[in-house]
C-alpha cells in the first residue's frame, strides 16, 4: 500500500460523557463529510466493518465498527489534501464485551467531546483515563458553546485540573456581532466563519476586539510547542513569529506524544466549528503511518477453516505492519518465545468475500495464511522485537436459546449460514443437540443472540423462531462426599467387563472445572486404565449429574480401585468411574452456580434513583453509584434489562456488562432446575 495513503487517513474514536454530544458531533461529521458507502474507494488497506443496519435500528453497536468519510481540510499543513477519516465507534452497550475491548486498542487517535456548560464531568475522568493507558493520543471538543452558562477558559481550567494535562486551545469561541457563533482559527489567526450547515466556511481577519485573546493563546500554543521543534523554539527565543503550518507540526509532534491536550470548540448542533475540528483531527492526530516504524507485533484472535485456503489466522496487528511472506515468531502466553513461522497470504475479511493485500498496517484485523504453529491468543511479532501482547480474553457462552428454521428450505441453509455468523464472532457458538436434533445457539446474552437471529433473517433470508432464552447454569458439591462403584458384566462366552472405582470428591476453587488426581497405590489401579477413569468421570460432569448442567469446581480424587485379570479393561473403567462420581456428587449434594454479569451504567443523574430500583428488582447488588452505576447481578435477571433501562433514562443511558464469573444461586433458582428434570 503507498505510504501516502496510509498517511492520508486517520482511524478515530469519538468519547465523550452521557449528553456531551457524542451522537450529534458523529452526525454532524457524516453530514459534512459525506459518509463513503463504495465499498472499493475505502479498501486500500483498512478493514472497514461497516454497521450493521440493524445496530441503527437497536441504537446500539455490535462489532468495533467504522463509518468512514472524506475529508480535505481548509486550514493547516495537509490542508487541501483529501483524506479519509474513520470514525470508530467506541460500542457502550451490553453482551458485546470482546467488542469493547478490541475498539479500545483499535483507534489511533480519539476526539474527546465536553460540554462547555459543564466542563470535565467524572465519566470524563475515566475515559480519559482509559484513552491514557492505551496510549491513544486524543484532541478535546468544547461543544455546545452556544448554550447560556458556556464558559470556554472555566473548560480549560476544569481540562488541567481534573485530567492533570496541559490545555492548548488552538480555536477560541467567538460570539459575532451580528450574532452567531464563530471559531477563530489561533494557529492561522483568523476567523472562520460558518455557512450552508457548515459546508462552507469562510475565513476572514481576526475582529479587532478578539486580537489579544487570540495572540495570547497563539503564545501558550508556542511556548509548548517549542518543547517540540527546534525551528520553533528558536523563533520562540528570539522573539520572532512562527508561521502557521510550522506552528502546527510541532504542535502535533507534542500531541502525539500525548504532551499537552489539544482544544478545539463549537456547537455541533449549530454546525459551528465541526469542519475546524475534522481540520484539527487530520493536523494533530495521528494515521495509522505514524505507527508503523514500530515493530510489527499482531494478536491472534481467531483462527478458522477454509476449504480453499486451508488454516485462517485472524489477526489485529497492533503496531508496525505485517507483510505477507514476512518470518514472525510466536510469543505465547506464559510460554514465552516459540518457533518462527512464516506469514503466507494475507487478506481483508469482507462481508463480500475476501482482499488479497501485501501489507497490512497498525489497527488493522487482517486473515493470515500459513501460521500453521499458532493458536488464539498468540502474539505474532517481529522477531528482531519479540514483544507478547495481554490476549483478549473470549468468555465462555453464558445464555444460548433453541432456533428452529420455519421452512425445510431454511432447514438446509441454516447450518452455512450460522458458520458464517459463527466464523466472524468468536463469542457465538452454535450446535446442533445430539438428543433432539435441534439447532442451540449460545452467546453474550440474550441481546447478542436476538441480533444474530435477525441477522439470519435480513442477510442470510432465513426464518427461525427461538425459544426461551436459557441460562448456562452450573452444577457444583457442597461437601465431600466419596463413593464406590462396582461394575460387572457377564457377556456370554466372551470377555466380560469388570471394574471397581472409589472416588472421593470435594469442593474446589470457583473457576477451577474439574482437577482430577490419581491417588492409588499398589497398582490397585493399573496405570493403563487411569485414562479411562479420568474420561468417564469428565464425560459424566459434562453431561451434569442433577439437572442436566455441567458440573465444575471438583476435586475428584481416586482412591481405591479393583481389577479382574481377564475382564478388566479402560472402558469397564470408564463406565464404573462414570457411576462412581455420579453417586458421590448425589452424596455430596447439588449446589446451583449461575452466571453473573458486572455491569456498568452511565445514565444522566436525573435517572440515577430510578435505575437504582430497577437494579434492585433484579438481584442486583449495587457497588457504585458515581461516577458510574457499577453492580452485579445474575444474568438470568437480567433479559430484558436493557429496553427497561432505555425507557427509564429515555434513552439516554448507556450500559456496559461483562460476564463475570459464577455465583452460587439461591435455593428457589436450584429447586426450579431440580424440578424441570
Ligand atoms: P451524547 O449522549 O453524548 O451522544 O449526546 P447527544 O449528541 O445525544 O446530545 C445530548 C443533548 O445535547 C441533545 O439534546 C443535543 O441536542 C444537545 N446538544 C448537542 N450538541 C449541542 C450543541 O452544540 N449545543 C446545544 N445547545 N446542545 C447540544
Amino acid at each position: 500500500m503507498p505510504r501516502e495513503i496510509i498517511q492520508r487517513r486517520r482511524n478515530i474514536g469519538i468519547m465523550a460523557h452521557v449528553d456531551a454530544g457524542k451522537t450529534t458531533c458523529a452526525e454532524r461529521i457524516l453530514f459534512l463529510a459525506g459518509r463513503i458507502r463504495q465499498a472499493g474507494e475505502v479498501h486500500d488497506g483498512d478493514t472497514v466493518l461497516d454497521f450493521h443496519p440493524l445496530e441503527r435500528k437497536k441504537g446500539i453497536t455490535i462489532q468495533a465498527a467504522a463509518t468512514t468519510v472524506k475529508w480535505t481540510p481548509s486550514s493547516g499543513p495537509w490542508a487541501a489534501q483529501q483524506h479519509i477519516v474513520s470514525l470508530v465507534d467506541t460500542p457502550g452497550h451490553v453482551d458485546f464485551t470482546i467488542e469493547v475491548e478490541r475498539s479500545l486498542r483499535v483507534l489511533d487517535g480519539a476526539v474527546f467531546v465536553l460540554d462547555g456548560a459543564s466542563g470535565v464531568e467524572c465519566q470524563s475522568e475515566t475515559v480519559f483515563r482509559q484513552a491514557a493507558h492505551h496510549e491513544v493520543p486524543c484532541i478535546a471538543f468544547v461543544n455546545k458553546m452556544d448554550k447560556p452558562g458556556a464558559d470556554f477558559d472555566a473548560c480549560l481550567v476544569d481540562i488541567e485540573d481534573k485530567l492533570q494535562v496541559r490545555a492548548v486551545p488552538v480555536q477560541l469561541p467567538f460570539l459575532r456581532t451580528e450574532g452567531g457563533l464563530a471559531v477563530l482559527d489561533v494557529v492561522t489567526r483568523e476567523l472562520v466563519v460558518e455557512s450552508n450547515g457548515g459546508r462552507t466556511a469562510t475565513r476572514l481577519p481576526v475582529p479587532p476586539e478578539a486580537h489579544e485573546a487570540v495572540e495570547r493563546a497563539r503564545l501558550r500554543a508556542v511556548t509548548v510547542a517549542a518543547d517540540h521543534d527546534d525551528v520553533v523554539m528558536r523563533a520562540y527565543c528570539t522573539g520572532n513569529d512562527v508561521g502557521a503550518d510550522e506552528l502546527a507540526l510541532a504542535l502535533r509532534k507534542g500531541a502525539l506524544a500525548r504532551d499537552f491536550l489539544v482544544v478545539t470548540c463549537g456547537a455541533a448542533l449549530d454546525d459551528v466549528g465541526i469542519g475546524p475540528l475534522l481540520d484539527a483531527v487530520v493536523t494533530y492526530l495521528p494515521s495509522p503511518r505514524d505507527r508503523t516504524d514500530e515493530p510489527m507485533s499482531a494478536l491472534v484472535f481467531k483462527s478458522t477453516h477454509d476449504r480453499m485456503a486451508g488454516l485462517v489466522t485472524w489477526l489485529r496487528v497492533y503496531s508496525g505492519a505485517l507483510r505477507g511472506g514476512e518470518a514472525v515468531v510466536v510469543m505465547r502466553p506464559g510460554e514465552g518465545r516459540r518457533a518462527r513461522e512464516r506469514v503466507g497470504r494475507i487478506f481483508i475479511p469482507d462481508a463480500d468475500g475476501r482482499e488479497d493485500v501485501d501489507v497490512a498496517c497498525a489497527g488493522t484485523i487482517v486473515c493470515a495464511t500459513g501460521l500453521d504453529g499458532v493458536r488464539t491468543g498468540d502474539t505474532i511479532a517481529d522477531p528482531k522485537a519479540p514483544v507478547a501482547l495481554d490476549a483478549i480474553r473470549i468468555p465462555d457462552p453464558v445464555v444460548s436459546v433453541l432456533i428452529e428454521p420455519k421452512t425445510a428450505q431454511d432447514r438446509d441453509r441454516l447450518g452455512p449460514a450460522l458458520a458464517k455468523l459463527v466464523a466472524c464472532d468468536p463469542s457465538l457458538r452454535a450446535r446442533v443437540d445430539e438428543e433432539s436434533g435441534q439447532t442451540v445457539l449460545s452467546g453474550m446474552g440474550k441481546l447478542h443472540l436476538d441480533i444474530q437471529v435477525e441477522i439470519l433473517a435480513t442477510d442470510h433470508g432465513i426464518a427461525v423462531s427461538t425459544g426461551k432464552p436459557r441460562v448456562a447454569y452450573r452444577e457444583t458439591i457442597g461437601r465431600e462426599a466419596e463413593a464406590t462403584y462396582r461394575h460387572k458384566k457377564q457377556s456370554g462366552g466372551g470377555a466380560g467387563q469388570f471394574a471397581v472405582v472409589t472416588l472421593s470428591v470435594r469442593p474446589g476453587e470457583r473457576g477451577s472445572g474439574i482437577l482430577f488426581v490419581d491417588e492409588t497405590k499398589g497398582g490397585s489401579v493399573p496405570k493403563d486404565f487411569v485414562p479411562g477413569v479420568e474420561r468417564g468421570i469428565r464425560g459424566a460432569a459434562e453431561r451434569g449429574v442433577f439437572t442436566g448442567h455441567p458440573v465444575v469446581d471438583v476435586i475428584v480424587r481416586l482412591v481405591d480401585g479393583e481389577t479382574h485379570v481377564k475382564d478388566s479393561s479402560p472402558l469397564a473403567f470408564e463406565i464404573a468411574a462414570s457411576h462412581a462420581f455420579r453417586d458421590a456428587c448425589r452424596i455430596a449434594g447439588l449446589v446451583v452456580l449461575e452466571p453473573a454479569l458486572r455491569i456498568e451504567i452511565a445514565t444522566p443523574e436525573a435517572h440515577v434513583g430510578d435505575v437504582l430500583g430497577e437494579l434492585a428488582s433484579r438481584r442486583a447488588v449495587v457497588r457504585e453509584v458515581t461516577p458510574r452505576i457499577r453492580a452485579r447481578a445474575p444474568i438470568a435477571t437480567t433479559f430484558d434489562l436493557v429496553p427497561r433501562l432505555r425507557a427509564i433514562t429515555h434513552g439516554r443511558g448507556e450500559a456496559f456488562s461483562t460476564p463475570d464469573g459464577y455465583d452460587i444461586a439461591p435455593a428457589d433458582v436450584a429447586k426450579a432446575l431440580l424440578e424441570k428434570v
